[in-house]
């Protein structure tokens, strides 16, 4: 089985269609979506209705959670709680009610899903470096877990001793006796100082991880943004992906 996994879209169409077409020239048999679908960009229902026709499960991020009043803005910084307060009010009834029934974790044989952290879910808690990762996996009780939330792509393994590395982006080759939190990074608003929408792609017999990048209309969206009237500085950050 050949996964496509995603994350943290973040209402950006254009970002979202570009991952999608390089999707389209692998084999990829389910895709899935590790949250925020919505919040920062121009275009939450366009991406709302891509994500639900192609993926077969998307986990809850803590921006779709907020825009539908399921989590409170508290800890969100003022740019980040003026795009859920713009996104609430364009969204359908429909596409709220969407959002709100993404639950907070998905596990499949010898993967698991989750936004934040697996420590507790609902805190949307930053899996940030090795320590984070230890916590998280005490709680994995499969392979592999693939998360987002921070935007920064990567992955943390831990072998026979216990001790957790972490390895930037790139290609990983599953061992038997290790476990994996995989960070599969940002579709539409990268923030690893490389602008590039960021993909992965899980081979389940092979056991192989790969996370890739690829170019889209960066200006598009940072336009889309601006004529929204949403904070200047998201569609500004989206040139230099941080
Ligand atoms: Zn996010």
């Amino acid at each position: 089985m050949r996964y496509g996994i995603f994350s943290d879209v973040h209402s950006n169409l254009e970002a979202l269609e570009a991952v999608l077409e390089a999707y389209r020239h692998e084999v990829i048999d389910q895709y899935l979506c590790v949250g925020d679908i919505v919040g920062y960009g121009a275009d939450p229902g366009s991406c709302i209705a891509s994500v639900r026709t192609v993926a077969g499960t998307a986990v809850a991020g803590n921006h779709d959670w907020a825009c539908v009043g399921k989590l409170s803005t508290r800890y969100f910084n003022p740019h980040a709680r003026a795009a859920v307060e713009w996104t609430a009010e364009r969204l359908t009834t429909d596409e709220k009610n969407y959002l709100r029934t993404r639950e907070l974790i998905f596990t499949d044989g010898s993967i698991v899903l989750v936004h934040g952290t697996l420590v507790e879910p609902e805190a949307f808690d930053y899996l940030y470096d090795e320590e984070d990762a230890a916590a998280t996996f005490v709680e994995l009780k499969a392979k592999v877990c693939f998360l987002g939330h921070t935007h920064l792509p990567g992955f943390f393994i831990r072998g026979t001793t216990g001790a957790v590395d972490f390895r930037s982006a790139g290609h990983c080759e599953c061992e038997q006796s290790s476990r994996y939190i995989v960070n599969v990074g940002s579709v539409g608003q990268p923030r690893d100082h490389d602008p590039r929408a960021c993909y992965c792609i899980f081979d389940s017999s092979k056991e192989t991880i790969e996370i890739k990048r690829v170019k889209y209309d960066v200006e598009k969206a940072r336009r889309k943004i601006l004529g929204a009237g949403l904070p200047v500085i998201l569609g500004e950050r989206l040139r230099t992906g941080r």
